[in-house]
């Protein structure tokens, strides 16, 4: 039976599946007998685009997988099925005084997913990404092969599925190495900053004695307060620290319905933002305690808050650029505040220079910027499509757990070694994403390289990138299956330079 309640967090592109659940790790994968029919594990459906989506395919929900199936209280090392979810570990294990090593901003994925995407968090900068504390997984390909992966055995296999978007087989079960707390609350501190300058002066300061540090700017500001926003950051409690009596808060709200198109609209978006930014300054300059749910996942209180942006869906933007050059983030930002498109959430973050054993981890050293788009038509692409051309300028990345839209270029240019993960993945597993990135293209100019000061949308006027565009069939959401395979970069509307983006 075909289902298209399947559906990534952003809810664009839609998609149509056949679904297929896993109830037994031990049990062989529920494979369709037309072998030209791709299968795709799906966990929580947090990511926001199409890398977890399989249309026309079959998708495999991983959710009945959620046994824990060995926890050593004294190392804190965890073996648990592939479909728990980090907040039922977090559940499990904070009152015994363990907590996640890696918490991406939502604790409603799965451990798989997790390990697919190498997700990061608030501290990239100590710890690194999800896979760097997976001591071990089962892996279960299509053949019926089951490898047990780790650094030392069947390593090629640990290093292409940490990352390797749920392409490289079903992972199973997984053993994690979870890290020691001493209590649920930490000494958090919010940190206003005026513009960009002084957001990286405030993070890289804060890195040094923080274990987490995050940023929200109020996208909708311009002029001397171009980049204005809040530092989050905090540390867990030392034994000393620890409070005699906490209340755990409750919280739990979810939107009842699908906001109209409509509502999320410029106006709405910047009083939001000035809003926010005002309500949340500190009435205090020293840290407070505050529990770990409120400060890792502040959005996780408004169930289903993706309704907000209507049955259209949205788009999340990820990129992320060296950290020296500080300038691309700034043109970024003046950018998106010429081009009208205000971003509803930007979330500002430096990445540490761990590497990760993922092949295709996003992360590199630098800062990483995510923004959320209401899709609003041609323009919203256009605006994504000159952002991928100045992130491959910076030789910086785009997230692929975000991504709906990247032309195979961009991908290729992001990721050149993605030849190399295609060469582990399971024969019988494809994405949506995957096969639109390696989409057979044809030759092309190369990627935008050395932006002109009068090419730079930054000193345009607004109106510079609602100009003539239309999406193209990616843009749609509409594939057509077909093998990964050596590509060659094609021109797309973002070959274009700022100048022809403005004709
Ligand atoms: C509010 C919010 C905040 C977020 N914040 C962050 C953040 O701070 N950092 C970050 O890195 N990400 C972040 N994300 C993205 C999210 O963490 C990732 O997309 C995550 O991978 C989603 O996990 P999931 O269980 O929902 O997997 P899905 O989205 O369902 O699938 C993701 C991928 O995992 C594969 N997969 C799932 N299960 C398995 C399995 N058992 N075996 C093999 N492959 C599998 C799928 O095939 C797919 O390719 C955020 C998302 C939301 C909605």
């Amino acid at each position: 039976m075909t289902h298209s309640n399947y559906q990534s967090w952003g809810r664009y592109p839609k998609a149509t599946h056949t679904i297929a659940p896993l109830y037994w790790r031990t049990d062989p994968l529920p494979l369709p007998e037309d072998h030209s029919k791709k299968v795709l594990p799906y966990g929580m459906g947090r990511s926001y685009g199409d890398s977890c989506l399989n249309n026309g395919g079959t998708l495999f929900p991983t959710r009945a997988l959620n046994h824990f199936l060995q926890f050593d209280s004294e190392t804190g090392i965890l073996t648990c099925e592939a479909g728990v979810t980090l907040g039922e570990i977090l559940a499990f294990c904070v009152s015994k005084h363990w907590f996640l090593p890696v918490t991406p901003g939502t604790q409603f994925v799965t451990v798989g997913g997790a390990i697919a995407n190498d997700v990061h968090g608030k501290n990239h900068h100590r710890a690194g990404t999800f896979g760097n504390h997976v001591l071990e997984f089962e892996l279960l390909r299509s053949n019926g092969e089951r490898l047990l992966c780790s650094p030392n055995h069947n390593q090629p296999y640990y290093a292409a599925t940490i990352g390797g978007l749920g392409l490289t087989g079903l992972i199973t079960w997984a053993t994690l190495q979870l890290k020691p707390i001493h209590h649920r609350a930490l000494h958090t501190e919010t940190c206003p900053f005026a513009n960009l300058d002084n957001y990286f002066e405030l993070s890289n300061e804060s890195d040094h004695f923080c274990e987490y540090t995050v940023a929200w700017v109020d996208c909708s500001a311009n002029g001397p307060n171009l980049g204005r926003g809040l530092l989050f950051r905090g540390n867990h409690l030392k034994p000393e620290e620890v409070p005699k009596h906490w209340k755990v808060p409750s919280r739990n709200f979810r939107l009842p319905l699908n906001l109209p198109g409509f509502f999320l609209n410029s106006w709405t978006v910047r009083t939001f933002n000035q809003w926010y930014y005002q309500r949340q300054q500190p009435k205090t300059t020293l840290p407070i305690l505050q529990d770990y749910q409120p400060f890792f996942y502040p959005l996780d209180s408004i169930q289903d808050w993706n309704k907000l942006y209507g049955k259209t869906g949205f788009l999340q933007y990820q990129l992320t650029v060296p950290a020296h050059d500080r300038s691309i983030i700034k043109n970024i930002f003046q950018t998106i505040a010429n081009s009208g498109l205000n971003s509803f959430l930007a979330v500002l973050k430096t990445f540490g220079d761990h590497s990760s054993p993922g092949l295709l981890s996003f992360p590199r050293p630098g800062v990483t910027l995510a923004l959320d788009f209401p899709i609003k038509g041609a323009k919203t692409f256009k605006l994504l499509d000159y952002l991928d051309d100045q992130v491959a300028e910076a030789q910086g990345a785009v997230y692929p757990a975000k991504d709906a839209r990247l032309s195979p270029r961009h991908f290729q240019t992001y990721f050149p070694q993605w030849e190399t993960l295609a060469n582990y993945i399971d024969p019988r597993f494809s994405s949506s994403f995957w096969r639109r990135v390696t989409a057979q293209t044809s030759p092309t100019k190369p990627i935008l390289t050395n932006t002109s000061p009068s090419e730079n949308p930054s000193t345009q006027q607004p109106s510079t990138l609602e100009a003539n565009h239309s999406p193209t069939p990616s843009h749609l959401g509409t594939e057509s299956p077909s093998k990964p395979h050596s590509t060659l970069p094609t021109p797309t509307n973002s070959d274009k330079t700022a100048q022809d983006i403005s004709q």
